[in-house]
C-alpha cells in the first residue's frame, strides 16, 4: 500500500487565513505529524512542501506520478464560517468507505459534515490517474472553536485520520515506530550536506521536514552539530562497522536484534554492513551449520 500525502496550498498561496492562522501552515502541520503515523501501516510520501500541488497541477508540472499510489490524500483547511470537518471524493469515486472511517474517528474532536463529492483539481487528477483519491477539509480556519480544537489535538487529531485510513483500507501494523524508519533513499550524511546546503530549512521546519521523510532528526542533527557534509561532503565513508558480518549474524540468529526482512536489509546496510554476506551467515544458522 503506497499513500500520497498532500499538504494544500503554500508555495505563496497561503490558502485562507483565520484566527492568526494560514491554511498553508496548517497542512503542513498536520501532514508532517500524520505521516510518521501512516508509515506504521502503509509506504508513505509526502508532497514536497515548497510547492502547491493545485497550481502544479494546473500548469501541468505535477512533482510526482499519482499512477505510483493507491491512495492521494489531500489536506486542507475551510472556511467560510462553518462548524466540523468534510471530505470530498471525485463524482467517479466508487466507495467511500474509508473516508466515512476517518470521519468517524475524527468525530470525537469535530462536528462530522459527511462525504461530499465533486471534482476538485488534485483529486481529480489522480482519479483519471487511477488512484483513488480523497481532499480533507479538517475543520473551519475562521472557527474560533475548531481552529483552539485543532491546536489542542494535533496528535490525536492526526491518529485518528490515521486510524481511519488504516481500518478503512484494512491495514496492518507493520511493526516499525516512528524511531525506527530508515532512509531508503540517502544516507543520514547525504541528508546532513543538504541541511549544511540549506535545502532542509531551520528550526522547528528542517525537524518536521526531516521527520516527514523518514530520517531521524536527532542523528542528523548530531551529525551536522559534528560538521558532517558541512564542505559540501557527503563523504565516501558513511559507517564503519566496529563488528565482523559474522557477529551480526549472529545478533540476528541468537537475539533477533536487527528486524526481519527489507527492515533487517536497511538497518544492516545503513550499519555499514554486507548484507549478502551477513544473510548468507544467518542462513548457515537456520541450517545448523554454525552455533
Ligand atoms: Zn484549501
Amino acid at each position: 500500500m503506497k499513500i500520497l500525502l498532500i499538504s494544500g496550498h503554500g508555495a505563496g498561496d497561503s490558502g485562507a487565513i483565520g484566527n492568526g492562522y494560514k491554511e498553508a501552515d496548517l497542512t503542513r502541520e498536520l501532514v508532517n505529524n500524520l505521516a510518521p503515523k501512516l508509515r506504521q501501516y502503509a509506504t508513505v510520501d509526502v508532497y514536497p512542501q515548497d510547492r502547491d500541488a493545485y497550481s502544479d497541477v494546473n500548469k501541468g508540472n505535477v512533482a510526482v506520478n499519482f499512477a505510483n499510489y493507491n491512495y492521494v490524500f489531500e489536506v486542507h483547511f475551510n472556511a467560510g464560517g462553518g462548524d466540523g470537518t468534510e471530505i470530498w471524493v471525485t463524482r467517479e469515486e466508487a466507495h467511500i468507505t474509508v473516508e466515512e472511517k476517518i470521519l468517524s474517528k475524527i468525530s470525537q474532536y469535530f462536528n462530522n459534515r459527511g462525504v461530499k463529492r465533486k471534482n476538485f483539481n488534485v483529486i481529480a487528477r489522480a482519479k483519471r490517474s487511477g488512484v483513488s483519491s480523497a481532499l480533507l477539509e479538517t475543520c473551519f480556519i475562521d472557527n474560533a472553536n475548531n481552529v483552539n480544537t485543532y491546536k489542542s489535538n494535533v496528535n490525536g487529531i492526526c491518529q485518528a485520520i490515521c486510524d481511519g485510513i488504516a481500518e478503512g483500507f484494512g491495514l496492518k501494523n507493520n511493526g516499525t515506530t516512528n524511531q525506527t524508519i530508515q532512509p531508503t533513499k540517502k544516507s543520514n550524511e547525504e541528508i546532513a550536506a543538504e541541511v549544511w546546503a540549506g535545502k532542509w530549512g531551520t528550526g522547528e521546519e528542517r525537524k518536521n521536514r526531516i521527520q516527514a521523510a523518514g530520517y531521524d532528526y536527532n542523528t542528523i542533527q548530531g551529525l551536522v552539530n559534528k560538521g558532517v557534509g558541512k564542505n559540501g561532503g557527503p563523504t565516501n565513508s558513511t559507517s564503519v562497522p566496529s563488528k565482523s558480518a559474522l557477529d551480526v549474524a549472529r545478533e540476528i540468529w541468537t537475539k533477533g536484534n536487527w528486524g526481519s526482512g527489507d527492515e533487517r536489509k536497511r538497518k544492516v546496510e545503513a550499519a555499514g554492513y554486507n548484507y549478502n554476506e551477513v544473510q548468507k551467515y544467518v542462513n548457515e544458522f537456520a541450517a545448523g551449520k554454525r552455533k
